[in-house]
């Protein structure tokens, strides 16, 4: 028998339509990529959503179209985004900060037919833009008055493009599995990979997102993505907003600690999100000036692990409460938050800390699980670690083109590529990537535990820990450090900092210092050019 209860097909446009409806007046207001700051209100998004999707409409896109982005997170871009899926077509972010031959290879890949670009990636698209035949047209995301002189064929400025189009248009309408938005991973070895999110996995993520055991936002949050949109969909950010109502905070281009901590303040954000080296430069810039946090309650950190020096400063200083998430551009990409179970509330002080160095627990729609190599569930039992396992209404089912079918089982779970350990209480905490692990004489070392004990040191800036090969044992830890400007610290006395505080036989053998640590385009630091920077260093005891 069916349930007589009504079709409601989960459309991301129903997103801004309730955001329009039951919070119109509530604001975004952005740091426009021309500088000032500019406010817009729920209404006037779905306003000029609607005249995005009549313009492209105009233009002959239609469902299924790849439309592609490479802007900072702004109200143009997130109206972009909302109108290209209120036509069934799918919004493809690109990141810029990848190699131009990667954005290249992707673009074509996706088969990318329009884009909408900000100002400060024009000169890149002008060196791209000839080797992407099924590009046709290129919308700079200002108005006529900043257009610059460009060599593109078929560039508009997006607000004369606009003003063509009176916002008298309804949503298309398709089902509820239709593709809305597609974002390539950064892979860090091999060809990128495309995940491919429909309108129903990006609702119910967004839904996932809002609730209170995962980033628990409403609409008397002041919330701002520092995490790019172009990374896995500002961690949902952009559709759960809306969806709760929160007012939103848009960064734009300035992700420097003086820019992040002007608008946390002038916007009294609540709410915020974005990798550990975001926070490292916000904390920095509040160190030097002395500055405080008086209107931020929460921070989500994720993307890489969140060293336990950084939860401990945000909640000690600044009164802030720090919740480590951790996802992949696959799973939409929110995995595991790491809010509080009675269990754990109750803890203080480095009890706390302990809890918050681990990744979380998986909220209602991912269900998750690590396995030994023979694909046996190991328990949850907080140590044994093995690979991580996920699936969900919001995780990829395929790459877009059947790239890496080998990570996906016939049950239906995803191999994350992540090593972790599960806790009694479903805690999950990540030792390693799978290819990051070092492994010593047959045992595993933690890569990320170590780094986290390193910058717990107060003379480390940043610190990241490879394997080096070893005549006996195959693999040893060596650690390499950025010192914080001024500071000294020998590799005797990070060592002699480092002992004692975990296994004697996962003590790094050796200790490098260099001035600055290679990160990936997402942010992450990227051990493959670490290794091949390092595969000659000979450890002290070889
Ligand atoms: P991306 O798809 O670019 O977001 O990368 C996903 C990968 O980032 C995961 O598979 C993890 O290896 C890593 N990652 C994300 N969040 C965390 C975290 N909180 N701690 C450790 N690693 C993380």
């Amino acid at each position: 028998m069916l349930g007589l209860m009504q079709e409601w097909p989960l459309l991301c446009h129903k997103i801004i339509d309730h955001a329009a409806s039951q919070h119109a007046g509530r604001e975004i207001v952005s740091r426009s990529v021309e500088g000032p700051i500019v406010r817009m209100t729920y209404a006037d998004l779905r306003t000029r959503a609607l005249k995005v999707a009549q313009r492209l409409e105009r233009e002959g896109y239609k469902l299924g179209d790849r439309i592609a982005t490479m802007a900072w997170n702004t109200g143009r871009h997130l109206e972009a985004w909302y109108g290209t899926m209120g036509i069934g077509a799918v919004y493809h972010t690109l990141n810029p900060r990848l190699f131009p031959e990667q954005i290249v290879w992707i673009m074509n890949h996706a088969e990318d037919k329009c884009l909408f670009v900000d100002l400060t990636f024009v000169p890149l698209v002008e060196k791209i833009a000839s080797k992407v035949p099924s590009l046709k047209q290129v919308i700079v995301l200002t108005d006529k008055a900043h257009m610059p002189e460009t060599s593109l064929a078929n560039a508009v400025a997006y607000e004369e493009w606009l003003a063509e189009a009176d916002g008298d248009f309804a949503w298309r309408e398709f089902e509820e599995r239709t593709a809305a938005g597609m974002c390539y991973t950064s892979g860090t070895t091999g060809e990128p990979k495309g995940v491919l999110y429909s309108h129903r996995s990006n609702v119910l993520h967004a839904m996932i997102a809002c609730a209170p055991n995962a980033m628990g936002i409403s609409a008397r949050d002041v919330v701002m993505p520092v995490v790019p949109m172009f990374h896995a969909n500002a961690w949902g950010l952009a559709q759960s907003a809306p969806m709760s109502g929160s007012k939103l905070v848009m960064p734009g281009p300035r992700m420097d600690g003086e820019a992040i901590y002007e608008l946390l303040d002038t916007e009294k954000v609540s709410f915020t999100a974005a990798v550990p080296t975001v926070w490292l430069m916000l904390l920095q810039y509040l160190e030097e000036t002395g500055k405080k946090l008086p209107y931020l309650k929460k921070v989500v950190i994720g993307g890489s692990a969140c060293p336990r020096v950084m939860t401990e400063k945000f909640q000690q200083n600044y009164d802030v409460e720090v919740i480590h998430a951790w996802g992949m551009t696959e799973m939409s990409p929110l995995g595991s938050l790491g809010t509080m179970k009675p269990e754990y509330a109750g803890l203080e002080g480095s009890a706390r800390l302990d809890i918050q160095e681990k990744q979380g627990f998986a909220p209602f729609g991912v269900e998750m699980k690590v396995t030994n190599d023979e694909n046996e569930d190991l328990p949850w039992d907080g140590k044994t670690f093995g690979r991580l396992k996920v699936r969900g209404p919001a995780v990829a089912s395929s790459y877009y083109g059947g790239a890496g079918a080998e990570q996906f089982d016939e049950q239906g779970w995803f191999d994350t590529g992540d090593v972790a350990h599960i806790d009694r209480y479903g805690y999950m905490q990540i030792t390693d990537r799978a290819k990051d692990v070092i492994k010593s004489g047959g045992e595993w070392i933690s890569t990320i535990d170590l780094e986290n004990l390193a910058l717990a040191h107060p003379d480390v800036a940043e610190a990241a820990v490879i394997g080096v090969r070893h005549s006996k044992w195959d693999e040893r830890p060596l650690l390499v450090v950025v010192r914080k400007p001024g500071k000294n610290p020998s590799r005797e006395e990070l060592l002699a900092f480092m002992q004692g505080k975990v296994a004697k036989w996962w003590l790094p053998d050796d200790v490098a210092f260099v001035d600055e640590i290679p990160h990936t385009a997402t942010g992450k630091i990227q051990k493959t050019t670490l290794r091949e920077q390092f595969k000659d260093h000979r450890l002290p005891m070889e």
